[in-house]
């Protein structure tokens, strides 16, 4: 398949649930995780006759921050609709969504491509009202609404993603973005963050945008990746054949078969016949609200990004690692801020925290060494106590397994580093005794015999010795 000739256009849509304790409407718990079907529903998000929705302000007031950290435009104004259509899993019979005036519009967010920044540009932000959860079983549907009624931001972008990776890097700095203003958990294995993608092909050169096919309800970054670079094959195909799809179409995709599946043609808004929602006022964001809203704003995952790269040294890769991810930068910054090395930190933090936790299956909140405790490791390497390799290994096992502090470990242990040149003397002079052959071989040349005397030292020591110091102290000896 030749490519290079075409180019792929992808547009992502992103439902989020907004992080409040009740639904948008009503007053009904929006945390189903442990429910019964079933059992957080109330007139209003069953869509009784004669029941009256209430704007709920905390969703209102995160669609706000959310749409202020995707550098969006916030109107003064903006209103409700009803969208209407007829599925089992809506029993109002429509869904409370924002058409022709959003909550936000216009924004844009960088994200990171190995290194190289990229600006997607954002088309509108809204607030709208989930739908249940439908099951099928053999012999009929089962309906849980506990899901109808929550709150949700719909964020949709412009067509400026080119690739199934830039649409990946997206996602996932949405993600940050939304976790890191508290808008939403954005976890997606709750089903609290899921993307639509709309993909065409274009010739290359050619700045029209042909039919899509939209990619319903992915809902993981591997399944959003995999669909899109699927579909972007697919639809290559067609061209090749000089038939390319010709009309918008919506399509399905199951992780299992690898494939996408025609669903239907894809509705229009004329469809869905919008009229304003008759039972809720306008929301009014004043000036005053959104310098509010401003000053709220925590420091961005992007901001934070450029302060690693040039406080702390971060190569780029670690950078957005760390950045993209609030509970692990909270408890880096922890770590640098009480130990004072940030580098040492960055090595304990990534390459030893990070491994044990991914062994066990845990997350950093559940770790049970706590950022003060990785601190005073950190310390005892930095000020020379012990080593590194034994902080690595003895210390921090025991600090994960019984969450005991570095100190008291390393005292019950006896493990802090020889300082007493004298006693480390006798022990280099009982090596050099041993290996009479190593030191023949130095002599004539062979550097990789000096190697294996600092070694056997620090095997007699138990790790203790100073390497550098035993390496000083060798050559003296071996002159
Ligand atoms: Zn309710
Ligand atoms: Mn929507």
């Amino acid at each position: 398949m030749n490519d290079s000739k075409y180019e792929a256009v992808i547009g992502l849509e992103i439902h989020a649930q907004i992080a409040t304790q009740s639904k948008m409407f009503c007053s009904c718990s929006s945390d189903s995780f442990e429910s019964e079907p079933n059992e957080n529903v109330c007139p209003i998000c069953m869509g009784f006759p004669g029941q009256l929705p209430v704007i709920n302000e905390e969703a209102v007031k995160k669609g706000v921050k959310a749409s202020l950290a995707l550098n969006c435009t916030v109107p003064e104004w903006s209103k409700f609709d009803r969208k209407n259509y007829f599925y089992p899993d809506l029993p109002k019979g429509f869904q409370i969504s924002q058409y022709d005036q959003p909550l936000a519009e216009t924004g844009w967010i960088e994200v990171d491509l190995d290194g190289e920044k990229k600006k997607i540009r954002i088309h509108r932000l809204h607030l709208e009202d989930d739908a249940g959860k439908l099951t099928h079983i053999p012999n009929g549907t089962l309906c849980d609404y506990n899901r109808s009624g929550v709150a949700l931001m719909e964020i949709v972008s412009e067509p400026d993603m080119r690739n199934a990776k830039e649409a990946g890097a997206y996602a996932r700095a949405m993600q940050a973005i939304l976790r890191s203003v508290d808008a939403s958990n954005a976890d997606m294995e709750k089903g609290m963050m899921r993307f639509d993608a709309s993909v065409s092909i274009r010739p290359k050169g050619d700045e029209k945008l042909y039919p899509r096919a939209e990619i319903k309800n992915l809902n993981s970054f591997r399944s959003l990746e995999s669909a899109i670079a699927y579909e972007i094959n697919r639809q290559i195909g067609l061209w090749e054949e000089g038939n390319p799809q010709s009309k918008e179409i919506t399509v399905g995709w199951t992780d299992a078969k690898g494939k996408t599946y025609f669903l239907r043609d894809k509705e229009g808004a004329d469809d869905y016949r919008y009229f304003p929602e008759p039972d809720l006022p306008p929301i009014n964001v004043t000036a005053d609200f959104i310098d509010e809203m401003k000053k709220e704003l925590p420091e961005l995952p992007s901001e934070k990004r450029e302060r690693y790269l040039s406080d702390y040294g971060m190569s780029e890769a670690e950078a957005l690692l760390v950045s993209n991810d609030t509970e692990l930068a909270d408890y880096f910054e922890q770590v640098v801020q009480i130990s004072g090395d940030a580098k040492r930190s960055l090595t304990f933090v990534l390459t030893i925290l990070l491994g044990f936790l991914k062994k066990n299956g845990l997350e950093v909140h559940e770790s049970p060494v706590s950022a003060e405790n990785l601190a005073e490791l950190v310390k005892l390497v930095a000020d020379g106590k012990i080593s590194l390799n034994i902080a690595k290994g003895e210390v921090f096992e025991e600090m994960f397994e019984t969450g005991k502090d570095a100190e008291a470990i390393v005292k019950a242990k006896g493990l802090e580093k020889m300082s007493d040149e004298g006693e480390l003397e006798k022990i280099c002079q009982e090596v050099i005794d041993e290996n009479p052959q190593s030191i023949e071989d130095y002599k004539s040349g062979k550097e990789a015999a000096f190697f294996f005397l600092v070694g056997q030292v620090m095997k007699k020591t138990k790790g203790q010795a100073d390497a550098k110091v035993a390496t000083d102290i060798l050559k003296k000896l071996v002159g």
